[in-house]
């Protein structure tokens, strides 16, 4: 067996991994897509509802303009080519969570093609392909374990807006797929159409994976992965079922072309059915909507409203700020958190000190206090300012790292300003030589031992004795400085 490293493509016994995403994305639209229900998410079961979404005969679907713009905003910042005429297809199946009997969805001539995104693992940039992004309408929801012996369906869902994007074959490991799927939520992040959300299936992925021969250009017999609410599981799922397929060709039997289950418990795939084909679902045109005409005018109009995208930034953050491509990129997954790091900036923070704090104290918090199931974060439980405050009073030697720490904690939900604070309690780092040489002398009187140990060439112990000044001193010391006096104090030269 070969481990290869996280950035590079996945090969096991002369097999390389061929992966394709297809993700369905719920979209941020106060309406659904065809009539004028709420589209929110929750409520109770059956409230959002009315003859169009709950597919009462006789009704007709009246297009939502907004889902429109929604689709070309996400088609434009992929790079896909959005088309002037489009057309609603309607696929057919019996399912009791779907009342017509068909979804309206897009099947031959849908509204986005040809796009790409980029994704970055291990800070190396590459470029996956999207075939398609087109709209289609949510289905309900079978409620199977509220009554005994029985479903129930809630048609609050019904009728919701999603966009359906499409990759190309073109990922070559769990790992790139994992960074696909960040990027895509990411971008649909930015521009505030969908939150993302895969514990709530507002961001739904079905993982296609095949194997073949190293360097071969031919697509092996792919399996459809379902069921997976969590990058994490997307990728873990891969990773098994890459491994099934090797071993089973390996074994000398054949693949077979179907859909299979993550079973999230047991770590494992299983097979679910052997997969329909599309003229099972009787694709035709659907005759209750005309087609979509999308004028030039109104996509250079959606154009002009794009923000800067996550890739533009992450590539502004490495050169404007100097940057590590890991930090740029961690920085600008999100929009609000990469807002916050430049306000920080902004209040006169050093950009690296600020990323320093950003991607691990403030990111901290963030996972904490679950922030990051919020689309945007509007009321940060610290701010820029006292970040930046904090930063600082770091880089220009007033407090200890140290102390910065810990008074972090201690402005969450306040407006006070850190230098207050450090002023107030006298928490300002001792760099004086003269105040420090006490507890150096003190704690070199107190550890014979280690004073020995270090004498007789264990430089270790050093980080020891400078561990007890600063505990001394309740962390005000500047660990420079102690180093500097203990190294003198304890000097063969200067002792011999
Ligand atoms: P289907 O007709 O089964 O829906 P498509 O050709 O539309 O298949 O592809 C669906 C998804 O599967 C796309 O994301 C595509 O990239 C991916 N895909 C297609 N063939 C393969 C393959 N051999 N291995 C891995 N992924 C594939
Ligand atoms: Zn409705
Ligand atoms: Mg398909």
């Amino acid at each position: 067996m070969t481990q290869a490293a996280a950035g590079a493509p996945w090969t096991l016994e002369g097999y390389e991994a061929v992966i394709g995403l297809e993700v369905h994305a719920e979209l941020l639209t106060r309406a659904k897509v065809f009539c004028g229900c709420s589209a929110a998410f929750g409520g109770e079961p059956n409230t959002n509802v009315c003859p169009v979404c709950l597919g009462m005969p006789g009704v007709l679907p009246v297009l939502n303009r907004r889902v429109v713009e929604f689709a070309i905003r996400a088609g434009l910042a992929t790079n896909c080519t959005i088309a002037p005429r489009s057309r609603f297809a309607r696929k057919n199946y019996f399912y009791p969570d779907l009342p017509k009997g068909y979804q309206i969805s897009m099947y031959e001539a849908p509204l986005c093609t040809g796009g790409w995104l980029e994704i970055v693992v291990d800070g190396v940039p590459r470029r996956v392909g999207l075939t398609r992004i087109h709209i289609e309408e949510d289905t309900g929801k079978n409620i199977h374990d509220l009554v005994a012996g029985g479903s129930l369906v809630d048609f609050n869902r019904s009728g919701v807006p999603l966009l359906e994007i499409v990759g190309e074959p073109d990922i070559r490991s769990p790992a790139e797929a994992g960074a696909y799927l960040r990027a895509l939520r990411s971008v649909l992040q930015y521009l505030e159409i969908c939150d993302g959300n895969m514990e709530e299936g507002s961001f739904r992925c079905d993982a296609n994976v095949s194997v073949r021969p190293v360097g071969s250009s031919i697509l092996g017999t792919k399996v459809e992965i379902k069921n997976m609410n969590s990058f994490r599981h997307v990728e873990r799922a891969l990773a098994w079922e890459l491994r099934r397929q090797v071993r089973t060709l390996l074994a000398g039997e054949r693949l077979v072309q179907e859909t299979r289950l993550w079973d999230a418990e047991r770590e494992e795939t299983r097979a679910m059915r052997s997969k329909e084909h599309a003229h099972d679902y009787r694709y035709f045109p659907e005759p209750d909507l005309l087609p979509l005409e999308v004028s030039p005018a109104w996509i250079e109009e959606v154009r002009a409203s794009l923000p800067e995208l996550p890739g533009a930034r992450r590539r502004r953050f490495e050169g404007e700020y100097g940057l590590s491509a890991y930090d740029a990129d961690v920085l600008t997954q999100r929009k609000d958190v990469a807002d916050f790091f430049e306000a920080g900036v902004a209040a006169g923070a050093q950009a690296k000190e600020m990323a320093n704090w950003v991607t691990t104290e403030v990111l901290r918090i963030v996972r904490e206090q679950r922030l990051d199931t919020q689309l945007v974060i509007r009321d940060w439980p610290i701010t820029p300012a006292q970040v930046a405050a904090l930063a600082r009073l770091v880089d220009g030697g007033q407090i200890t790292r140290n102390t910065a720490k810990q008074l972090l904690p201690r402005l969450i939900g306040t407006d006070d300003d850190p230098a207050r604070i450090v002023e107030r309690e006298g928490l300002a780092q001792v760099s004086d030589r003269g105040a420090l040489q006490q507890a150096v002398r003190e704690v070199i009187r107190q550890c014979p031992e280690q004073v020995a140990q270090f004498r007789a060439g264990k430089e270790r112990v050093l980080g020891f004795l400078v561990g007890q000044v600063m505990k001394a001193t309740g962390g005000k010391a500047n660990p420079q400085v102690v180093q500097e006096l203990l190294r003198a104090a304890l000097s063969p030269e200067r002792n011999g």
